[in-house]
């Protein structure tokens, strides 16, 4: 198990697009399986590669802890409904924000083989997606919060 460094907001490295993965290496594979234990050990639900400073088109995603879904190249093929929660991020630590989302996600990807799959999510796993692959265009959820970033504590107690 290895732990990366997460990138903080204000990093050059979350405002970047990514770039395209063109074929599984080992070291890629290791990124991938560093990006899980650092993101279970934060207790998040997904990382983004350039939240551990990799400009490269690959997310991980476990909503629940036990549905781990490598992204590599990820695309969302469709969006329906709504939904306005409260969003946060490993990259933006102690802080939360309400933002809107799409209720339901259908995405396109390659897995760790390099074979395309689609995965589709409502609710807590849409949020994830949208935000994760937001990540990979230089996106951070702090742009599309609504009514302004809150502490965790205090957002707890509301
Ligand atoms: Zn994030």
């Amino acid at each position: 198990m290895a732990l990366r460094n997460i990138r903080e907001i204000g990093e050059e490295c979350l405002t970047k697009p990514c770039k395209e993965i063109k074929e599984m290496t080992p070291r890629l594979r290791e990124l991938i399986e560093d990006m899980f234990d650092t993101m279970y050990e934060a207790g998040g639900v997904g990382l983004a590669a350039p939240q551990v400073g990799v400009l490269k088109r690959v997310v991980v995603i476990d909503v629940t802890g036990e549905d781990p879904y490598v992204l590599i190249n990820p695309q969302i093929l469709a969006e329906e409904g709504e939904q306005t929660g409260q969003e946060g991020c490993l990259s933006v630590p102690g802080k939360c924000g309400i933002v809107t989302r799409p209720n339901y996600v259908k995405a396109q990807a390659l897995d760790i083989e390099m074979k395309p799959y689609e995965l589709e999510g409502t609710e807590l796993l849409a949020r994830a997606i949208v935000h994760e692959l937001e990540h990979l265009d230089g996106h951070l959820y702090v742009e599309k919060v609504e009514g302004g970033l809150k502490n965790v504590e205090a957002a707890e107690e509301e």
